[in-house]
Order: C-alpha cells, then sequence, then structure tokens
C-alpha cells in the first residue's frame, strides 16, 4: 500500500504533482459544458468533490499553474507534464479532484452529469446517473 492512511492517491502523468485521499472517496461528476471540453479534450470533466481536510498534497503544490479567462474560470495543471491538477475552491472548504488522476482502478458510483445541454454530440452518456441541463438545482 502507498500513503497508508489514504483511501486513494493519485499523480499527474510525470509524477510532479501527487496527493491522498482520506475517509470516503465521494461519487465522480462529469461537466460537459464546453470550457471542460476544451481544457480536457474530451467530452467532460470527471472530477471528485472531496472535502479540504480529506484532501492532503503530497508533492507538488508549487508546481501547479493557474489559467483563468477572463470571466474568472479557472483551469489549474501541473506546469511539466500539463495533466489536470487538484483545485481547491475559493472558499477553502473544497477540492475538485480530477478523476483520472487517481491511482489504481477505484471503484467509484457516477453522481451525476452536468451542462448535458451543451454537449458534444457526438459524446454518448451510458450510464444512467442523473443528468441536467445546467447546474443541478440548487441543493439548499
Ligand atoms: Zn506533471
Ligand atoms: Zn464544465
Amino acid at each position: 500500500m502507498s500513503g497508508e492512511a489514504f483511501v486513494a492517491t493519485g499523480r499527474c502523468l510525470c509524477g510532479a504533482v501527487s496527493f491522498g485521499l482520506r475517509d470516503k472517496l465521494p461519487a465522480v461528476g462529469f461537466c460537459h459544458c464546453s470550457l471542460c471540453r476544451r481544457v480536457s479534450g474530451t467530452g467532460s470533466n470527471a472530477v471528485l468533490n472531496v472535502r479540504r481536510e480529506r484532501f492532503e498534497w503530497l508533492s507538488g503544490e508549487d508546481n501547479v499553474q493557474v489559467y483563468a479567462t477572463p470571466s474568472g474560470w479557472k483551469s489549474l495543471f501541473c506546469r511539466t507534464c500539463g495533466s489536470p491538477a487538484p483545485h481547491i475552491l475559493r472558499d477553502g472548504r473544497r477540492v475538485l479532484v480530477p478523476a483520472g488522476m487517481l491511482d489504481g482502478d477505484c471503484d467509484l458510483p457516477i453522481s451525476g452529469h452536468i451542462f448535458v445541454g451543451s454537449k458534444a454530440r457526438w459524446e454518448v452518456i451510458a450510464d444512467d446517473a442523473p443528468q441536467f441541463e445546467t447546474w443541478p438545482p440548487a441543493a439548499g
């Protein structure tokens, strides 16, 4: 086992950026918006929305580059290899972790799909998780 206290670990392609996750893995959510499509180069971004205290940098926090669009939308990536990188949200309480960075073959449930209204026509969603045209309805 790598990282005794972690339920999962993950890293970028070159290994400079790595992290561990504690306690419990959340479901994976997919965003199909045009920004996620461009930045991922494929049909959607797959991310785990993790509580900050469950996330720990193992290396490379200072190797993460941020690109922000004029509207403030941010893409974070490893400045060495260009892989997407974990994104600590502005309120500091949650982290968006790219699901594809995880080591091994994690058995993750799927929470749902957002911005399905702008997904590419060539992308087929093959699971039966909830789909939302844009954001899901506010969860109160
Ligand atoms: Zn890298
Ligand atoms: Zn998106």
